[in-house]
């Protein structure tokens, strides 16, 4: 379920459920009542088309008996066998004409012996077909057929009888023909003007004619069609439907029942509308009460959801947001016993437990930086009164050191130099106090300068190595870039960051070297500070980095306190470069600083010009 992303909502998914669903149903209810319903239609189709090619088989049986019926009567009327038996035409034509008034007759011909016309209904008509019945006639048979005569628009289709007019000796003295035109009105008759049941006329592969009711433009088989010619009524399995969509079950009779053969087929077409059209509105109902209900169902889901489930969440979401900006006032309702009212109770717990934690570590924050502003205050103002006096203890022992004050024996010399020596060292250590607690609280301020020369500090730190490590057998390397650009930053805290790196550099390697590179990269100067001292251990780099942690090489070294690097890397990192360390026991250690060439965020100071960046 792809589509039912997660930033979709959970009404609108349920919704899209719902409709899935309902839309599968209705998909399914529309293909079993379309195809029940042509089930339907075909079987009831199928049983009327039987019906009515039963019924049509002996309507045209009853026309060709009434046929037969009719010319044997006429036959035998005796002023019809006398005006044959003396072939007077006046006569004949009487009783003809009087016969198709009473009859339901297109056309009479009455012939004597010799095959001369004595009478006729509608002379002028191409009358070979007549006379080959007619030839039949005089051998003595009686006999019904169709004939086909070439009308003005097409053939012309007929059902004929003739019979031989047979005087007391049995001679044959002449012939009687009568024929029923089989023509749209004939058909119309036939199928009693029904508008559900059509007719056509088919003969040779055309339509003849057609009843009012039969619909145009449905093709006739040819199979069926000549099943017919032979004698058989043909009921045709399948519907066929009218380019309007409407179903007809079809069936082809011949038109001489009675015949071995017949030339002539009726078609027989049933409208199924009535069908068709419950269909259609089964189908349409259907889908409307299903439409209606995926309507009802949706709007029923949505508003149960967003009672139950989306306005509890959206409350919730709420509070959870406001409880995000800091406001713990607010409760989301725990209204329902449901997961949702559950859910409400176990947040409002949550909250409250929070709440509590948050005020408790605001207090404990407060009592903190309290303390820390405190602490800070008090180092930063002990230091200040400390440097004081230890510059005044320094400067004095210097000038009685020097003889300023009056002579001075070695011994004395050497003591007031330790004492020199130790109060240096106390200033050093006042000095990272300061600083660290400075950084600390925050309050470090660099000294901004846009054209720091490293060349220059380099150079100066690279002879106070020197001196550093004129005692021992270590050799100093350099591989110093000469023309490293100009950067930005705060000279005497550069300064200092690389006097701590070097000098410890210094300090810890006995033997070896110290080896300090310098190099522009992607913008930045990189500083490798490498010494071949003790190194220092994995689990121990992290400390080196915190304030007054030393490694225990460090505490055997002595004279630390622990402050040199934290600062370093802070100071580093104000200028927004790094500082960081490579180092393996045993082998040696590698400080690696970057200072950015164009530093862009200094942590705010006052620059050289005293204006703040
Ligand atoms: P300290 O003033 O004690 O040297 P630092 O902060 O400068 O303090 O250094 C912290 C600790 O890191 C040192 O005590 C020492 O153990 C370790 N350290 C620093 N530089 C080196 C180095 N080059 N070789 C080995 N250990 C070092």
């Amino acid at each position: 379920m792809r589509f039912l992303s997660r930033n979709i909502g959970l009404g609108i998914k349920l919704n899209l459920l719902v409709l899935v669903v309902l839309v599968l149903l209705l998909v399914s209810v529309v293909l079993l009542l379309t195809s029940n319903t042509q089930n339907l239609t075909e079987e009831i189709g199928g049983g009327r088309i039987a019906e009515e090619s039963v019924i049509m088989e002996r309507r045209l049986a009853e026309i060709e008996r009434e046929l037969s019926l009719e010319i044997r009567f006429l036959a035998a009327n005796p002023r019809l066998f006398d005006a044959v038996a003396n072939q007077d035409q006046i006569a004949a034509r009487t009783a003809v004409t009087l016969a198709t008034t009473t009859l339901q007759i297109d056309d009479i011909d009455l012939i004597d012996a010799n095959g001369d016309r004595l009478a006729e209904v509608r002379p002028n008509e191409d009358t070979a077909a007549e006379d080959a019945l007619f030839a039949l006639a005089l051998l003595g048979i009686d006999k019904i057929d169709l004939i086909v005569e070439e009308g003005t628009e097409g053939p012309e289709v007929s059902i004929a009888a003739v019979v031989p007019i047979i005087d007391s000796s049995g001679a044959i003295i002449g012939a009687l023909q009568m024929s029923r035109r089989v023509d749209d009105a004939f058909l119309e008759a036939l199928d009693f003007q029904r508008t559900a049941v059509g007719l056509q006329l088919l003969y040779d592969n055309q339509v003849l004619a057609r009843s009012g009711s039969a619909q145009k433009g449905i093709d006739f088989e040819a199979a069926p069609f000549q099943q017919a010619q032979n004698g058989q009524t043909v009921v045709v399995d399948n519907l066929v439907e009218d380019n309007e969509g409407i179903p007809y079950s079809i069936a082809y009779t011949p038109l001489l029942p009675n015949a071995e053969n017949s030339p002539a087929v009726i078609m027989i077409l049933v409208r199924l509308e009535e069908i068709a059209s419950f269909q259609d509105s089964t189908l349409f109902t259907t889908i409307l009460i299903f439409a209606t209900l995926t309507v009802i169902a949706i709007i029923i889901i949505y508003v149960a959801t967003y009672r139950v489930a989306i306005r509890p969440l959206h409350n919730l979401e709420a509070v959870a947001q406001n409880m995000a900006g800091g406001q713990y006032d607010q409760r989301a309702p725990e209204g329902s016993q449901d997961e949702i009212g559950q859910l409400a109770r176990t947040f409002n717990k949550m909250v409250d437990a929070i709440h509590e934690r948050e005020t408790s570590l605001q207090e404990a924050r407060d009592r903190a930086e309290r303390s820390d502003q405190v602490k800070s205050a008090f180092l930063a103002s002990m230091s200040h009164e400390l440097r004081t006096p230890l510059n005044a203890v320094i400067n004095f022992t210097k000038f009685v050191a020097k003889g300023d004050l009056g002579p001075v024996n070695e011994r004395q010399e050497e003591t007031l130099n330790e004492v020199i020596s130790s109060g240096r060292h106390l200033l050093n250590l006042i000095n990272d106090v300061l600083d660290m607690s400075k950084i600390e609280s925050g309050s470090l301020r660099l000294f901004v300068d846009d054209n720091v020369d490293l060349n220059a500090l380099l150079e100066s730190v690279v002879s106070t190595s020197k001196g550093l490590l004129a005692d021992k057998s270590v050799e100093l390397r350099t591989e110093i870039d000469p023309d490293l650009p100009h950067i930005r930053g705060d000279r005497q805290r550069i300064l200092q960051i690389l006097l701590n790196v070097i000098s410890n550099a210094c300090k810890f390697t006995d033997e070896g070297y110290v080896k300090i590179q310098a190099a522009q990269s992607d913008g930045e100067i990189i500083i490798h500070v490498e010494d071949t001292g003790p190194g220092i251990a994995p689990e121990d780099q992290a400390a080196v980095f915190e304030p007054f942690k030393q490694t225990s090489s460090g505490l055997r070294k002595g004279g630390g306190t622990g402050l040199g690097m934290p600062i370093s890397r802070n100071l580093a990192e104000a200028h927004g470069g790094r500082l960081w360390v490579d180092s393996e026991v045993g082998k040696g250690s590698n400080f690696c600083i970057a200072l950015p060439i164009r530093a862009k965020h200094l942590t705010p100071t006052l620059t050289t010009q005293g204006a703040k960046v």
